[in-house]
């Protein structure tokens, strides 16, 4: 492509958010495209999501995990970790705190740890909904009758990345799993009414500006309502460990390109950017993105949800963040929005 076709391509996509495969790739594989893509995506953010950012209460409460994602720390062959479970009244009071900082959704995430059976995080979700604040669950592939059920005890929102469409990568990096299941637990979940968010992991060995721009055209296709675009980083306690770490430039790219053609999503700037590069999170929230997650766990919990080395923030006082939240989003001239954020379907 010419610059004059990329330039196009960018304006295509700002006003019809449509592209093709071919026309993602080539934006994929242009670096030089990076500062109008993000100016595009920040206008298309600006003009359908608003200028508020989304905060989020984020609980890490178990890193046991049943499953074996090649890169992930928290996986079953990973002895070196020490392994953690809060409390069931741990997790209520966490969330409480969070509501006390002016959170008004509280995440739920952790391994996929059997010990939170259906009922328990029934009990849990049940409780923190009380609280009067929105609940998003991350735990993972469960049966349509848990989902069901969780969704019954008042959860709103549930986050299961896709990592990557591309049959054969998801085969090579996801040992006893299935695309198929992982795409059938997105269906259910729509079908069952949860906000639905999903996501790349960028860089993942294997992966190509192809099998990215395919992601990118099933989250269109499927309509996700969150997007949760982070950077593969390597963590030398997995079979990944030697592997180099998703590029800052593509992970931008891919994250405006989701913005122009998801203008209405809730897409978080993560803390996997903010680990590769010191003020990363910043950028991505001037390149389409307009959620936070902030981390409320407390104690020990915090070092050793360990997805990979390095995470930022893991020192940082879940007290102080809010107020530092809201004193960073000033001066990028942005705010922090009101209200429990669902997705906004209509135009600013
Ligand atoms: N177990 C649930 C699941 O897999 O959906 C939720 C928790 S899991 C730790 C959350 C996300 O962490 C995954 O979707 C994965 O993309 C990300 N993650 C795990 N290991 C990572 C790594 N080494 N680099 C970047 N992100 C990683
Ligand atoms: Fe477990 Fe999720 Fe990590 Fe996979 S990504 S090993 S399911 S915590």
């Amino acid at each position: 492509m010419t610059d004059k076709e990329i330039f196009s391509t960018i304006e295509k996509a700002a006003i019809t958010h449509e592209l093709s495969k071919g026309e993602i790739v080539a934006l994929l594989q242009c670096k030089r495209v990076e500062e109008d893509l993000a100016a595009a995506a920040d206008l298309t953010r600006k003009k359908f999501v608003g200028d508020g950012v989304h905060l989020r209460g984020l609980i890490e409460f178990t890193n046991y995990c049943k499953r074996s994602c090649a890169y992930c720390g928290l996986r079953a062959a990973n002895k070196r970790l020490t392994r953690y479970r809060l409390k069931d009244e741990e997790i209520l009071n966490l969330a409480k705190k969070a509501k006390a900082y002016g959170y008004e959704t509280v995440v739920l995430q952790g391994g996929e740890d059997d010990f939170f059976s259906c009922d328990r995080l029934f009990n849990i979700v049940s409780k923190i909904k009380a609280l009067d604040v929105a609940v998003t669950l991350s735990v993972g592939e469960r049966s349509f009758e848990d989902y069901k059920k969780l969704k019954e005890a008042g959860a709103d929102r549930f986050l299961l990345r896709i990592e990557t469409t591309n049959q054969a990568l998801y085969a090579r990096h996801h040992q006893g799993m299935s695309l198929e299941a992982r795409k059938r637990c997105l269906e259910n979940l729509k079908e069952l009414g949860y906000e639905v968010g999903t996501g790349s992991l960028i860089g993942l060995p294997g992966d190509s500006a192809e099998t990215l721009a395919e992601d990118l055209l099933f989250f269109k296709e499927i309509d996700a309502d969150m997007l949760g675009m982070g950077p593969f980083l390597p963590n030398p306690d997995t079979p990944l460990g030697a592997e180099k770490a998703g590029s800052f430039s593509v992970t931008r790219r891919l994250l405006s390109i989701t913005r122009l053609l998801l203008p209405t999503a809730n897409i978080p700037a993560t803390t996997a950017v903010e680990t590769l590069r010191e003020g990363g999170r910043d950028i991505m929230l001037n390149s389409g993105a307009n959620v936070v997650m902030s981390n409320v766990t407390e104690g020990a919990a915090r070092e050793f949800y360990a997805l990979y080395p390095g995470k930022s923030g893991v020192h940082d006082k879940p007290e102080d963040m809010r107020g530092m939240w809201e004193e960073k989003l000033k001066s990028m001239g942005r705010f922090v929005a009101k209200g429990k954020g669902f997705r906004n379907l209509t135009p600013y």
